[in-house]
């Protein structure tokens, strides 16, 4: 039996100017694993955007949060950290019911990392500072580094409260205020996190939280009260968001799809690159947006290499995502599960071999959305399972014979999120790694991160940078003051 939750999950409302109001029409939250609807959340209209980009306008013009020393911001980012690890246990079953994926990844992974990201920016509040700059001898001329405004932080539902926690950390620590919209499939961590925020003392109106689907998306983007977008999401989401954002010259982040080469040269520990090429595509159920989902095997390790992998890959069974031992969990909806499917016949269709999984599976007989860990061999790099992201447990295994072959095809996508090397011979990995046109790239590992570290893409996967020192450039505003001295 699927597991069911503990306790009755409250229907959603929205926290506009710290209070927690109800909207006029509604939507379910869907558990993936079961078919069944969780609670449901407000399906915010334009008019209730607009309150809550008022109530953040209002927070930005002045009061406690602008008035406060940069020391007590940072306590207060810390103390959400510190309130969201005293709950780390419930937001991680919240996750897992909401989003399907294993509770090992929500527990372990996911929230950790939330508390980590909220405590490294707690460190920066008191660390944002502009320069003097010795222009002239008549002048004094320093520069001051300022809160952007009201942000609109858009989250997809693969990571929902982590994601949410890249952007949030950031503009906390430079003082702006925000509306955050989590996605329409996994708004109840984002809305329990809300909670924790207030419990924290942020001051009403620093942190709004509006619920719904595309159009509370676009009416963000479009409400001139809002100065920023920070997007993580699909790339045709985030081409969108340009357009309709220039009529507002919005400052826009984007965060984008990929479609990840991971490199294994005949060199490498085969049984390591093996274990990283599992986990490189079929970790989160491969809806990730930097998973290894182009795999790239030198020819002569190709069948040693490929039987292993297999072997491996058809252990990973799908299973109760409550269940700690599952490493497996359910597509986060209907929808995502058939565009998945609907992938995995294109590539038979294109001619590629599939060589494991394939089908859709029935969890303890249940009505959740499941799929076998799938992986096509004799990929060209031209078909479609290789060239579009598929966001689901679907690898592409290519072969290659030189490292300029491999290069170049690895840079044939759209797409520059990450990439992957694996290799003893350093000197090759290295000069592979700045060879390759992606934002990350790991070598003899896959899918590290880091708070500290910045994160982000090349090309279609977007641009601007998450986490690290880096994110706080995007979040602040770059003032210029002369005094006349002369
Ligand atoms: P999506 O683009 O459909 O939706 C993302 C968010 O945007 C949701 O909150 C959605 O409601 C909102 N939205 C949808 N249409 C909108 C519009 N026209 N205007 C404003 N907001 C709109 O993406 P998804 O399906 O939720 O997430 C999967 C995608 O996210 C994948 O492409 C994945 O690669 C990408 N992703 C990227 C990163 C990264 O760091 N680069 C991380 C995670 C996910």
């Amino acid at each position: 039996m699927i597991t069911a939750s503990k306790a009755k999950i409250e229907p959603g409302r929205l926290l506009i100017d710290g209070q927690w109001v109800e909207g006029g029409k509604t939507l379910d939250s869907i558990n993936p694993a079961t078919g069944e609807v969780l609670t449901s959340v407000v399906e915010a209209s334009a008019q209730e955007v607009d309150r809550a980009v008022e109530a953040a306008r209002r927070a930005f013009a002045g009061g406690r949060w602008r008035a406060m020393p940069a020391s007590e911001r940072g306590r207060m980012i810390w103390q959400l950290a510190d309130l969201v690890e005293n709950h780390i246990d419930e937001l991680a079953e919240l996750e897992t019911l909401d989003n399907g994926k294993p509770i090992f990844e929500s527990r372990q992974v996911d929230l950790p990392m939330v508390v980590d990201v909220l405590r490294y920016y707690a460190g920066w509040a008191t660390k944002i500072h502009g320069e003097t700059v010795n222009a002239s001898d008549t002048a004094f001329t320093y520069t001051l580094r300022e809160p952007v405004g009201v942000v609109g932080l858009i989250i997809p539902w693969n990571f929902p409260l982590l994601l949410a926690s890249w952007k949030l950390g950031p503009a906390l620590a430079c003082c702006n205020t925000m509306v955050l919209k989590p996605a329409e499939q996994t708004p109840l961590t984002a809305l329990r996190f809300g909670e924790l925020a207030v419990e924290a003392g942020l001051p009403a109106g620093v942190l709004n939280i509006v619920t719904g689907g595309p159009e509370t998306g676009k009416a963000m983007v479009r409400h001139p009260g809002i100065d920023k977008i920070a997007f993580t999401g699909s790339t045709i989401v985030g081409k969108e968001i340009m357009r309709s954002g220039a009529d507002t010259i919005k400052r826009v982040t984007l965060e984008l799809g990929g479609k990840s080469p991971n490199i294994v040269f005949a060199d490498s520990d085969l049984d390591s690159a093996v274990r990283g090429a599992v986990n490189g595509i079929f970790y989160g159920k491969g809806e990730v947006c930097n998973a290894g989902s182009r795999l790239f095997i030198e020819s002569r390790v190709r069948d040693e290499f490929m039987n292993k992998l297999v072997a491996r890959a058809k252990k990973m069974q799908p299973g109760d995502p409550l269940d700690p031992k599952t490493r497996m969990g359910a597509i986060v909806s209907r929808e995502q599960m058939n565009t998945v499917l609907g992938y995995i016949d294109a590539g038979k269709k294109e001619g590629a071999q599939l060589i494991a999984g394939g089908k859709p599976v029935s969890v303890d007989g249940g009505n959740g959305f499941f799929i076998e860990p799938t992986i096509f061999d004799g990929v060209h790099n031209d078909m479609k399972i290789a060239q579009e992201e598929i966001f689901g447990p679907v690898l592409a295994t290519l072969s290659f014979d030189d490292v300029d072959q491999v290069v170049e095809l690895a840079n044939r996508s759209p797409y520059g999120l990450a990439a992957a090397v694996w290799t003893k011979d350093l000197k090759k990995a290295h000069q592979v790694s700045r060879r390759l046109r992606a934002g990350t790239v790991w070598i003899n590992t896959y899918g590290l991160m880091d708070a500290s570290l910045p994160f982000g893409g090349y090309k279609s996967s977007g641009f601007g940078r998450e986490l690290g020192q880096a994110a706080l450039e995007h979040y602040t505003e770059i003032k210029t003051v002369w005094l006349n001295m002369g």
